[in-house]
């Protein structure tokens, strides 16, 4: 198997559009468990039943659904993949340590100022979930997604007050994590403020 890596990092860090790149570059899957639940749902597999009453429900995917969804895809990838916004906890990071070796933790470091602005730029697809940027990464064509065509919006929680609140919370939730793949000597701390290719460039010359 290819590489095996985990990215790290607040909401609007750029892991997302790295990990389109390692996609395109070096043929890793990108996984995110968004991504995972939705085609589970959508091919009506065992797991993804049980996750569809959760969801339904309103109710949040309980882990041990997500990590079987986890195990069951990774079984499939024979390229290598790329951890994109999984795992987020600690118990999380344990049970993936329990069926497959993670090479690299890649953990995209901005400040929260720089988030800020970022973040309330973002415009979403809101068919194929790709995310675009006013300043860094504009659509070919005003408001619309260049993969699909659709017409982009903008988030409501993407406002410098909802921004800061989720900042927050993150960076309390993750510390623990960053520290338990620091342990393992896998951590890899990566400058996110620097351009796509500067960022790419690192991660690259990192694996
Ligand atoms: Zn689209």
């Amino acid at each position: 198997m290819g590489f095996r890596v985990v990215l790290l990092g607040p909401p609007g860090c750029g892991k997302g559009t790295q990990a389109e790149k390692l996609n395109d570059d070096l043929g890793l899957i990108r996984l995110s468990t968004g991504d995972m639940l939705r085609e589970a749902v959508r091919n009506g597999t065992e797991l993804g039943k049980m996750a569809k009453t959760y969801m339904d429900s309103g109710g949040l995917v309980p882990d041990d659904v997500v990590i079987g969804l986890m195990k069951e895809k990774i079984s499939t990838i024979k390229e290598g993949f790329v951890l994109d916004g999984f795992p987020r906890t600690v118990q999380q990071a344990e049970a993936l340590d329990e069926f497959v070796d993670i090479q690299h933790v890649i953990n995209f470091e901005v400040s929260d100022d720089e988030l800020v602005k970022r973040l309330t730029s973002r415009r979403s697809c809101p068919d194929c979930n790709v995310v675009y940027h006013m300043i860094y990464k504009p659509p070919m064509k005003d408001g619309i997604c260049d993969k699909c065509g659709a017409t982009l919006y903008q988030r409501s929680d993407d406002t410098e007050e909802t921004v800061r609140a989720r900042l927050k919370v993150y960076r309390e939730n993750t510390f623990p994590l960053i520290e338990y793949y620091d342990k393992k000597g896998i951590l890899l701390n990566i400058d996110g403020e620097g351009s796509i290719m500067e960022i790419y460039d690192s991660i690259e010359e990192a694996l």
